[in-house]
Parts: C-alpha cells; structure tokens; sequence
C-alpha cells in the first residue's frame, strides 16, 4: 500500500482542507505514512498570504529532490492557493513535482497522481470555480474530538490586500440542512466542539435569500443534543447584525468568545483597503456583545503598515486596541501580495517603520492581553482538555485545554495517568495566575468529566491508522477577513 503525508501552510481552511486530501488518498486506497518514515506521496498544501510563502515552499521542494532521487515511484503533489496562484510556473521552478492541483478540485488528486505515474509526465490541473462543495468529500479528521465544518467558501468582498476572491472565487454557501446533517454526524462520532468555518460567516446565506441565515444556524446548533461547544470563523464586521449577537448570547453551547479582524483602526486605511466599516461600527459591535455577553473574551487580527499608512493613522489602531480591550490580537507585517490592489499602491512603507509600529502594537496588544486574562485569576472555568496544544511538562504533570471563552489553560494534573484528563474531556478548574497568552490552573481538577470525546480520542490511540499523517507548518493564523 502507497503511503502519503500532507504538509500543510496557512489558515485554518487550508486545514480542514488537508484533512479532505487525506480523506480522499485514504478513499483511494493509500495509507497515511508512519512518523518517521518517508512517504511514497508528498502533498503540501500551500497558502498565498504570507511574504515568504513562495520561499518555503520552493526550499523545501529543493529538499525534496534528493530524496526522491533516492526512493523511486516516490511522487510530490503541490495544492492549496499558492498553486492556484502560480499553476505552470510550480513545475518550471519544480520539475520533479508530480502534481499541481487547485483548491476547488481537491478530490482530482488520486487521479492526476495515477496519470502522472502513468505518462510519466507532470500533471497541472486547476479549475476556476468549483467542482462540488468540498464538504462532499471523504475527510480524515484531524481530531477525534474536535472539528472544523464549512458553511461556505470563497467571498465576495474585495479587501485590497488580500487574495482569496482571486484564488478561491465567489463565496458560494452550503445549505443549512447539509451543514446540520454533517454536525449531527460527527457529535454522533463523539466530537464534542465544532468551529464554522467561513472567509465571511456573517455573510451565510445571502446566496439563498436568508440574511439570517447564520443566526438561524447558530440556534440549530443549539438543538443538537450532545453538542458541547460551538465556535465560528470569521465574521467581517461589515455583515455583522445583532441577530447573531442574540443567537450568541441565547444559545448556551455557543461559546463566549468573537475573533472578529480589525486589520486597522484608522478609516482612512479602511477606506483603501476596501473594508466598507469604520472604527465607530468596529467598537460599537464590541459594546452590543459585551452588553449581551458580559464575558466574552474578543480577539482580533490587525496588520501594520498597509500602504499609506501615516504615524497618525497607526495612532489610530492603538486607540481602538486601547478601547476593544482584546484578550488576544494575531498582528501581521503588511507585505506585499502580487496579484492584491495593494500590491501596486504608491506609498509602500519602509520595512523599518513598519517592524518599529509592529513592535509598539505587540507590546500594547500583549499589555491589554495580560490585563484582561488577570480579571480572570480565581475564578472558576471549564476546559476542554486538548492535544498537543501548549505546555507538555511532564515533570510537573501538566495538560493544556481551552476555556468556554477561547482561552489557552494550563492545568495541573494528577501524577497517575489513569487519573488525569483525556484529550477531549472536560473539567472544571480554578484560574491561578494568568501569563499574557495563558493562563494557569495549579490547583488540579474540581470536576472531572469523562467524555465521549475522551472516548473517541481513546480509541483513535488503540487504531492508530485512523490518524492521519500530516504537519501544520507555523500557527494556522485565521482566514484574514
Ligand atoms: S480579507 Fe476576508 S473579507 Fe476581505 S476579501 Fe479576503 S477573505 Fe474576503
């Protein structure tokens, strides 16, 4: 049997991607490799954001070279938006890559790497639009216990920095029903949280005449019996309406928590990055949830020296991250993305005034983080126990979890295994000090809750076949809406 291993750069849709390719190689008869081993297929799973996404990915090909060199029938496959990007040019640069697949037809995969195998030849096949929603594809999950499900792809705005309606196109909406039908399936495999994944989640529904549509989806959510714990991704605050606040604030296993993207808190910068909200909506959103929601834990991404972007103007984000009190900010170096509006725009600021605002907004967002996550010092909160999240101490015997508000908790846990949490399972804790991206949990457990969750990641360890062999390159950062 063919072994394969997904590499996998970006954001959490490039994620849950990766885990429909492995879904869709397991489907086509090949096995996830073993660690350690060398894969018969490779697959990286590319992002087009970040600066230096091109560089890592061409490096890390160059490495692969040698190695394929050396393992004969051994095949790379390279997919994701860099692909979609850049299509010909990934096997000019390449010539030992195999295969350059699209985002929107991740299920050709088996296929073109048989054709490949066959012709002898490099297979590039890219669709502009999609072929079918990807959540009808085989998946293999990541987790036993936790899951990402999309209600859309792609998005219909135009942000000037960004590439996504480029690569991935119109935002195209899955029905309701399907959705629901999906998260009925996975509580009933024992998965206890699940994150709705979409470039622009307030937006659902538009395709289909339903501006309420996501709120309407957040109380279904809320019927599910067994269903612990319901996280989204990313609203834009455009599109954000006080339904959704109310289905938050109304729907008990909707977690009090809001990643909602600043990007900037100057609206002359809004304004030319295309982003048809200004600071006043921005915060007043903010104030609707936290009247609604009094602990919601907000957090945000920003980036620094967008083209134009003045000392006043950067001011201007610093008061707004002063007013929003985020409990966590992802903030990001503008660079330039070819193929974005922004790209051609006069004015690009120097890389030394932008690492100089970057510093000062880090030090600012961590100053405010530590400041909210101490309110929370003493109080009791629930964790749902992860894996290989945070903290591994095995001399202290620690596990890491996250709280109902997002928040990462290290927790003291009992020196024999058989006692301590599983992945998955649940537990009631007291807040002991917080850190600026943390907080901590000395006293141990007050309310251990075995879970079918635990159960599941449990039984994930006995088979371990059922876990896909992949790696998540750098912090997935969230879709940049
Ligand atoms: S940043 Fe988000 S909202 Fe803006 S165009 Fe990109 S995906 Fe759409």
């Amino acid at each position: 049997m063919r072994t394969y291993e997904v590499i996998t750069y970006g954001c959490q849709m490039n994620v849950h991607d990766s885990e429909r390719i492995a879904g869709v190689l397991t489907d086509a008869g090949y096995a996830p490799a073993d660690p350690g081993t060398q894969a018969d297929v490779v697959v990286f799973n590319t992002c087009a954001v970040r600066e230096n996404a091109d560089n890592r990915l061409y490096g890390n090909l160059g490495h692969l070279a040698p190695v394929k060199l050396a393992h004969p029938g051994m095949q790379i496959a390279v997919g994701g938006c860099m692909a979609q990007k850049d299509r010909q040019v990934v096997v000019d640069k390449a010539p030992w890559v195999d295969v350059v697949f699209g985002t929107n037809n991740l299920g050709s995969l088996p296929v073109l790497l048989e054709r490949a195998r066959v012709e002898a030849e490099a297979q590039v096949e890219i669709l502009e639009s999609l072929e079918r929603f990807p959540s009808t594809l085989p998946t293999r999950r990541d987790s036993a216990y936790a899951a990402w499900v999309s209600v859309s792809v792609g998005c219909n705005n135009t942000c000037t920095f960004c590439i996504v309606p480029a690569l991935r196109g119109k935002e195209s909406d899955r029905r309701p029903g399907d959705i629901l039908a999906e998260v009925r399936a996975l509580v009933d495999e024992g998965v206890q949280e699940i994150t709705l994944l979409g470039q622009n989640v307030n937006s659902y529904g538009v395709e289909f005449g339903d501006r309420g549509a996501f709120a309407k989806l957040l109380r279904a959510c809320g019927g599910i019996d067994g269903l612990e714990r319901v996280r989204f991704t990313s609203p834009h605050p455009a599109a954000f309406t006080d339904d959704v606040i109310a289905a938050m604030a109304e729907t008990p296993n909707v977690m009090p928590s809001l990643h909602m993207p600043l990007q900037s808190g100057s609206d002359t910068v809004l304004k030319a990055m295309r982003r048809s909200y200004r600071s006043e909506k921005f915060l007043g959103i903010l104030d609707r949830v936290r009247a609604a929601i009094p602990h919601a834990a907000i957090t945000t991404d920003i980036i620094v020296g967008f083209p134009g972007e003045t000392e006043d103007d950067f001011a201007a984000t610093l008061d707004v991250v002063r007013a929003s009190r985020f409990s966590a900010a992802f903030t990001f170096q503008y660079s330039i993305r070819p193929g974005t509006p922004a790209a051609t725009m006069p004015d690009q600021v120097p890389k030394e005034v932008v690492q100089e605002r970057y510093e000062r907004l880090v030090d600012l967002v961590g100053e405010i983080a530590w400041a909210e996550n101490q309110k929370v010092e003493g109080q009791r909160v629930e964790v749902l126990f992860a894996n290989g999240e945070g903290r591994k101490d095995a001399a202290t015997h620690r596990m890491s979890g996250r709280a109902r508000d997002n928040r990462l908790v290290h927790v003291a846990v009992p020196e024999a295994a058989q006692d301590r949490p599983r992945p998955g399972d649940l537990a009631d804790v007291v807040i002991s000090y917080a850190a600026p991206h943390h907080l901590n949990a000395d006293g141990g457990l007050l309310d251990l809750r075995r879970t079918r969750g635990g159960d599941a990641w449990a039984a994930r360890q006995s088979a371990p076949q059922a876990v896909p062999a992949g790696t998540v390159l750098g912090m997935p950062t969230l879709a940049r809406n």
